[in-house]
């Protein structure tokens, strides 16, 4: 840290943060890491219930929240550091309780929720009592990449809405106590609240994915004839869409913080075993093509946290973040992609094994380049937004 920054002392209260985050992923949340909890929802869930209490009483909990609401408040560019050490413990945000789709929906439910709102569902969402899931994405012909493709519907009725549709990938969904739903309208796509114990709201599956650690898992979720009172609509009607891609710009972003950290892990573990094996006399460290891709591979993490941080300190500054999200969730999601994909390969068989975490961080960095929107529709979108402002480079 230089020393400009040492003697800030809001920098230094987030360099120890900082470093309580450590020792806890360290010494509390990696011991509890177990491929066999990865993808089972109940296991999960009791792990992260346990962890979530030691991370309050280690005073980490919620780092993002509002301190009325039981976090720390702390501010984007601070949240760059913290989430990215959360991010190294395959259940660190869980058990901070900044992982999606919770992290996200709560930054929805603080944005727009009523008071009534506030206090049904995000006051629990913040306590870690409760979980939710968002819910856009249908099968085909339903909405993919193109919101605009949503076959999800709701009717006015008499005394609230009637709720028709299927979703799919649905983090979280599996168990979930509520759905924030994104739904046609005559009026426009709005975004509901609909609870699960709703007449018509069933979880079919739970889609099995290559990754873990996903709390609530990835689910197939159906919504027949659900009827809705007229206070699930959140926000505006009409507005859904907007409030869609205004949650969806802090969410990629909080999801590069994570898997920066996530990425160092995997190259940590690299680093440490190229040090240890040996091969045809000399150990792997003083190959040159394996000091190759370290070095490369810290290039990536360099550039990939420069620009996080740069979208954090605008957003931050309370500045649009459109075009500089977009940039860092395509260069960062396949940054660490890289990464993670050289920490494999420097590992040999070990890294493709689950005696090592490295092979689930590979795992669960490659959707990173599908969701929050696919990198080619961000590539899509820069260059029309470039060529059409006539940005220069
Ligand atoms: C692990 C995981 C978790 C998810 N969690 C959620 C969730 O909680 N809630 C939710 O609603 N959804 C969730 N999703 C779904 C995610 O939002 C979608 O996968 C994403 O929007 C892409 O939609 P699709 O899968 O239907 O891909 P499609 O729309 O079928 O696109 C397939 C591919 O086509 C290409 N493509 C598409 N459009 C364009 C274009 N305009 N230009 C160039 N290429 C293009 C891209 O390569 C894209 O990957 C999750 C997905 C995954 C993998």
């Amino acid at each position: 840290m230089s020393t400009e920054k040492l003697n800030d002392p809001a920098a230094r209260d987030v360099a120890a943060l900082r470093q309580r985050v450590r020792a806890f992923i360290d010494g509390v949340a990696i011991p509890m890491e177990r491929p066999g909890i990865a993808q089972d929802v109940d296991a999960l869930d009791e792990a992260v219930g346990r962890l979530r209490v030691q991370a309050r009483e280690a005073g980490i909990y919620a780092p993002q929240l509002p301190t009325e609401w039981g976090g720390l408040g702390l501010g984007w560019e601070a949240c760059c550091e913290i989430f990215e050490e959360a991010g190294r413990g395959l259940l660190g945000p869980l058990a901070l309780n900044c992982a999606p789709p919770d992290q996200p929906n709560m930054l929805t439910l603080l944005e727009l929720g009523n008071a009534g709102q506030l206090r049904r569902y995000l006051a629990p969402l913040a306590r870690g009592e409760k979980r939710a899931c968002f819910a856009m994405t249908e099968p085909a012909p339903g909405a993919g990449s193109d919101p605009g493709m949503l076959r999800t519907r709701a009717e006015r009725c008499a005394d609230g809405w009637v709720l028709d549709g299927h979703k799919k990938f649905i983090s979280g969904g599996v168990k979930a106590d509520f759905a924030l739903v994104e739904a046609d309208t005559d009026e426009g796509v709005t975004l509901f609240i609909v609870e699960a114990g709703t007449p018509g709201y069933r979880v079919a599956r739970d889609i099995p994915t290559i990754t873990g650690y996903q709390i609530g898992g990835h689910a197939e979720m159906h919504f027949d004839r659900c009827k809705l009172p007229g206070a699930a609509v959140l926000g505006k009607v009409g507005k859904g869409l907007q409030y869609a891609q205004l949650r969806l710009e802090p969410a990629r972003l909080s999801h590069c913080m994570r898997f920066i950290g996530r990425a160092s892990r995997a190259l940590e573990l690299a680093q440490a075993y190229v040090q240890e094996r040996e091969s045809f006399g000399s150990r792997l460290a003083e190959l040159q093509q394996v000091q190759a891709m370290i070095a490369d591979s810290h290039i990536d993490l360099h550039a990939a946290r420069l620009m996080t941080r740069h979208c954090a300190r605008r957003m931050d500054a309370g500045l649009p973040v459109k075009h500089e999200s977009s940039m860092a969730k395509v260069f960062v999601s396949e940054a660490v992609n890289r990464v993670v994909d050289r920490a494999v390969q420097l590992m040999g068989a070990l890294g493709v094994s689950d005696d090592t975490p490295v092979s689930m961080i590979w795992r669960e960095a490659r959707p990173f380049r599908i969701y929050d929107g696919a990198n080619e529709l961000h590539r899509a979108t820069l260059g029309r937004r470039i060529l059409a402002h006539q940005l220069l480079p």
